[in-house]
């Protein structure tokens, strides 16, 4: 169709497979027929991960429509790069206290199953693997997992679940509601990723990596995890106890992070 120059011209709007909207339109020269594409990022709420722990919430005045029910995060490394770690769709699910009861208010749950479990660019990685049937995280907790998971750099993260579907907690514990709670394997210094006890019938405490655990524990802490439980474990004939953790009892095979108290400044674009 021709355009003249006081015509309003009007582009047809398509969404490609990453979900953007797209513009496509002729130049109305009769000369030049080639294709302008434009492409517009989809405008969404976006979670930016600093490496100081802190987390920038991001609101845009107004939400591009199919987008309502999706978070972008964006991880800032200590160069100012931006790592783009995906854009992932919450339910929303009725907020809890421990033992599953019921409050005001509502969470927002995203499916770690659906979380990219492999992130890397230059020296900026992640890896992490899932060992439960409890795969719900709260939208905040993802940031927090992605920063300490991105610090650490580890690929050998195994993450033993928050909460289910509903935000509730399930399998024998009663903490782990609304997805803040979340259980982690220790870390191995052998290269496998398989369980590790550090003590009782079973504990192998010579297997864990202290040093690599202890960099991933002050992680999880700067990005919100204030309290953790673990276990009292021995080696040489010494007992030890991992730093900022306090031991309880069940926990000489998982960490377990509570106390969940992120740094979340909200902005209004
Ligand atoms: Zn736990």
């Amino acid at each position: 169709m021709a355009h003249t120059a006081t015509e309003r011209r009007k582009a047809p709007q398509s969404v490609d497979v990453r979900g953007c909207p797209v513009f496509r339109w002729r130049l109305s020269s009769s000369s030049i027929t080639d294709e302008v594409i434009c492409r517009l990022p989809p405008q969404l709420i976006t979670y930016v991960i600093h490496t100081d722990g802190k987390i920038q919430r991001r609101t845009p005045k107004e939400i591009t429509p199919g987008f309502e029910e999706t978070i972008a995060y964006i991880y800032l490394d200590q160069s100012g790069h931006n790592h783009d770690l995906g854009k992932y769709c919450f339910i929303e699910a009725r907020r809890h206290l421990p033992g599953n009861v019921e409050v005001e208010g509502s969470v927002r749950l995203i499916d770690l199953r659906k979380v990219h479990k492999k992130y890397k660019l230059g020296n900026v990685s992640y890896g992490f693997t899932l060992n439960t049937s409890r795969y719900y995280i709260g939208d905040v907790a993802l940031a927090s997992l992605f920063g300490a998971m991105l610090e650490a750099g580890y690929d050998d993260v195994v993450c033993n679940g928050f909460s289910d579907h509903l935000g509730h907690s399930v399998g024998g514990s009663s903490s782990h509601v609304n997805g803040t709670n979340g259980d982690f394997r220790y870390l191995r210094n052998d290269g496998t990723v398989g369980p590790l006890h550090l003590a009782e019938a079973e504990g192998k405490p010579h297997l864990l990596d202290e040093e690599r655990q202890a960099v991933f524990i002050e992680a999880l802490y700067r990005f919100g995890w204030k309290s953790m439980l673990s276990y009292r474990y021995v080696i040489d004939g010494k007992e030890k106890l991992l730093k900022r953790t306090r031991h309880f009892r069940n926990h000489h095979h998982h960490l377990h992070l509570q106390g969940y108290a992120p740094l979340v400044e909200d902005i209004h674009d």
